[in-house]
C-alpha cells in the first residue's frame, strides 16, 4: 500500500512552556511508493521517530494529511490503520512465552475480526517460520539474544498482516555482526512479503545497503530521495554529500577559473556549463574518486598509508582540504610510495561534486580530466 505525507508538518510546544516551539518535521511531501522498503535517514533528531509516529498515528500531525491507499487516515486511531511497528528496544512482554507474544495482537483483536484459536497458531507458526524462530516459541525473552528477540518483535508486528511495516532503529541494541544479519533480514522478509516499510535509522550504511529508496532529512526537513547510489552520486548538497559514504567525502575549498576548477594552485579538472564561471566553490571527493599517479595534478602530503585487506586507505592532507585528513581507497597494489612525503592525484570526474559556497547546493557542472 502506497503512503502518503501530504505536506506534512509537526509543531511541539515549548519544552517546560519555555523557548520557542520545536518544529520536529517541517512541511514532509513525499509519496512512499506500494511495495517498497524506504530507509529514512537522518542525523538524531532531525524528526524521524516523529514521521513514523504520524504514519501510525501515535501523534497527529500539526498540518497536512495522510493517507494510505487514497484513504485519508489523518484522524483514524493507530489500532484501526494496520500497522506492525517494531522499536530499537524490542518491547516484548517478559512473562510471555515467544508465542504468547507473536498471538498477542491477534487475540486483542476486536471481537468481530477475532481468528479462531487454531488459525492464530497458524498464523504464529507462519510468521516465526518467516523470521526463522519458530523453534523458539516457548521460550521466554530473557532466555533469547538480541537478534532473536528483535526477530520476536519482528513476528509480532507481521502477524496481523500489516499495510505496512514501521521499523525505528530496530537494528541499534544489537552488536556489529547481528546487526549486519538482522538486516539483511528484514531485507528478506521486506522482499517475500511485499510489505510497504519504512526503516528508520541514523545509519547511512544501514539505510543504504537495505532500502529501495532512502529518504534523506535534516532539522525536520526532508532534504532528498531517491536511490541509494543515485543519491550518494548526486547529492542536492554539500550536507547530503557529507552525511553519505563511509570514509566520508573529502571536502575541499576551490574556484573555477576559466573553465578550470582548482585546488589551491593545481587545475583539478575541466569543467564547463551554465554554472561553470569564474567564482569560489566548495569541491567533493569521493574516497574512491581519486587514482594516485605520478601524473597526477593535485598534490597531497603523504601522511600514511592504512592497510585494511584487500583495499588499503591512503591518509593525506592538503591545505585547502576541509577535513583534517583525506582519505583515497584504493586497491592495495596501486598503493603510492610510501617512502615519498606526497601523493599526487589525478580525480574521477564523475566521483567529484561542486558546491556553491554559500548556499552549499550542488552545482550542475560538466567536469572531463584535464
Ligand atoms: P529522531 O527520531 O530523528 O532522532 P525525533 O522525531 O525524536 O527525532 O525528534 C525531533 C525533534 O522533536 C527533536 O528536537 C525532539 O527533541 C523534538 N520532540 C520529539 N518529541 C517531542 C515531544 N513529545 N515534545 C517536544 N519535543 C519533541
Ligand atoms: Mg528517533
Amino acid at each position: 500500500m502506497k503512503v502518503v505525507l501530504d505536506h506534512v508538518t509537526k509543531i511541539f510546544p515549548p519544552i517546560k512552556g519555555k523557548g520557542p516551539d520545536v518544529v520536529a518535521v517541517d512541511d514532509f511531501d513525499y509519496e512512499i511508493p506500494d511495495g517498497k522498503l524506504i530507509g529514512l535517514l537522518g542525523p538524531s533528531g532531525c524528526g524521524k521517530s516523529t514521521t513514523l509516529y504520524m504514519i501510525c498515528g501515535l501523534e497527529s500531525p500539526t498540518k497536512g494529511r495522510i493517507l494510505f491507499g487514497d484513504d485519508d487516515v489523518t484522524n483514524l486511531p493507530t489500532e484501526n490503520r494496520g500497522i506492525g511497528l517494531v522499536f530499537q528496544n524490542y518491547a516484548l512482554y517478559p512473562h510471555m512465552t515467544v508465542l504468547e507474544n507473536i498471538i498477542f495482537p491477534l487475540q486483542n483483536a476486536p471481537k468481530k475480526n477475532r481468528l479462531k484459536k487454531e488459525e492464530m497458531l497458524k498464523k504464529a507458526e507462519e510468521v516465526a517460520k518467516l523470521v526463522q524462530i519458530d523453534g523458539l516459541m516457548e521460550r521466554k525473552p530473557s532466555e533469547l539474544s538480541g537478534g532473536q528477540q528483535q526477530r520476536v518483535a519482528i513476528a509480532r508486528a507481521l502477524v496481523k498482516t500489516p499495510n505496512v511495516l514501521l521499523l525505528d532503529e530496530p537494528l541499534s541494541n544489537l552488536d556489529a555482526r547481528l546487526r549486519l544479519q538482522t538486516r539483511e533480514e528484514i531485507r528478506r522478509i521486506q522482499r517475500e512479503t511485499g510489505i510497504t516499510t519504512i526503516f528508520v535509522t541514523h545509519d547511512q550504511e544501514e539505510a543504504m545497503s537495505i532500502s529501495d529508496i532512502i529518504v534523506v532529512m535534516k532539522k525536520g526537513r526532508m532534504y532528498q530521495y531517491g536511490k541509494p547510489q543515485d543519491v550518494y552520486d548526486l547529492p542536492v548538497n554539500l550536507f547530503v554529500a557529507q552525511f553519505l559514504g563511509t570514509p566520508p567525502i573529502n571536502v575541499f575549498d576551490g574556484r573555477i577559473e576559466k573553465g578550470l576548477l582548482y585546488i589551491g594552485d593545481e587545475a583539478v579538472l575541466k569543467v564547463a556549463g551554465d554554472e561553470a564561471y569564474d567564482r569560489e566553490v566548495i569541491i567533493g571527493v569521493r574516497p574512491e574518486g581519486c587514482n594516485p599517479s605520478p601524473d597526477g595534478n593535485l598534490t597531497c602530503k603523504l601522511l600514511n598509508i592504512e592497510v585494511m585487506g584487500r583495499d588499503v586507505s591512503v591518509v593525506s592532507s592538503h591545505d585547502k582540504s576541509r577535513n583534517e585528513t583525506i582519505r583515497n581507497i584504493i586497491d592495495a597494489d596501486e598503493a603510492p610510495d610510501a617512502s615519498k612525503g606526497y601523493v599526487k592525484y589525478i580525480l574521477k570526474p564523475h566521483k567529484v561534486n561542486v558546491f556553491d559556497i554559500e548556499s552549499e547546493k550542488r552545482l550542475e557542472i560538466e567536469k572531463s580530466n584535464l
